[in-house]
């Protein structure tokens, strides 16, 4: 891999344990949920989410994805309770989506992928910041959302819309007033397990909690994902058609249910 990791064919999944041999650890993520082999666990709390619209920053195209960025420097967004212990702070959100509606999401269930998923990362504030936090096996916390295509979210449209003017890599723009709970399904049951990030460094920091209960998006909005280019302002055109890593395998891991 001679250039920067992406996911095509010559700097993708594929190829990113050469540089990042953890890609071949043993809590490597995403992962296919198989809903007969999880395990309903009575002891998992319910999630406590507490998210202050006034903490979103600043929208940006980094060339894979791009992130909704939140001010994390006080417990003013946060996550608790599920099967996490202590307080994690909200500190950026994004999507996965390919060129299929047929696939995108990075998890799947029994198989079944969904269009797109949401990621709201989370880090562990007994760490003190992000950077650290990567460097702890529950430092990480992420809430992975679903979804389908459907009916439009109207509470996404407020990114959607912002999107023509992050076309290019590096580009951002100030994003203020947004509350991610408002992209949450009504059903907060959830599957857990311990994971990694799905992107290089895939540091093995991550608790992932997925929701059961997609929501859906119009196939217009998946489209404007679709539309965002992976390279910078004057570089030949990559449209940002997939941006998800390959199911990797559980290996001696029990996901577990929150619900029977
Ligand atoms: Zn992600």
């Amino acid at each position: 891999m001679s250039h920067h990791w992406g996911y095509g064919k010559h700097n993708g999944p594929e190829q990113w344990h050469e540089i990042f041999p953890i890609a071949k650890g043993e809590r490597q993520s995403p992962v296919d949920i198989d809903t007969k082999a999880a395990k309903h666990d009575p002891a998992l709390k319910p999630l406590h989410i507490g998210y202050d619209p006034a903490t979103a920053r600043r929208l940006i195209n980094n060339g894979h994805s791009f992130n909704v960025e939140y001010d994390d420097s006080q417990d003013r967004s946060v996550l608790k309770g599920g099967p996490l212990d202590g307080t994690y702070r909200l500190i950026q959100f994004h999507f996965h989506w390919s060129s299929s509606d047929e696939q995108g999401s990075e998890h799947s269930v029994d198989k079944r992928k969904f269009a797109s998923e949401l990621h709201l990362v989370h880090w562990n504030t007994k760490y003190g910041d992000f950077g650290k936090a990567v460097q702890q096996p529950d430092g990480v916390a992420v809430l992975g959302i679903f979804l389908k295509i459907g009916s439009a979210k109207p509470s996404l449209q407020k990114v959607i819309d912002v999107l023509d003017s992050v076309k290019t890599k590096g580009k951002s723009v100030d994003f203020s007033n947004f509350d991610p709970s408002s992209l949450l399904p009504d059903n907060l049951d959830y599957w857990t397990y311990p994971g990694s990030l799905t992107t290089p460094p895939l540091l093995e920091c991550v608790t992932w909690i997925v929701l059961k209960e997609p929501i859906s998006i119009s196939n217009e909005q998946v489209l404007k994902f679709r539309s965002l280019n992976c390279n910078g302002e004057g570089e030949p055109e990559e449209q940002m058609l997939q941006n998800c890593r390959p199911h990797q395998p559980l290996k001696n891991r029990q996901i577990r249910a929150s619900f029977k």
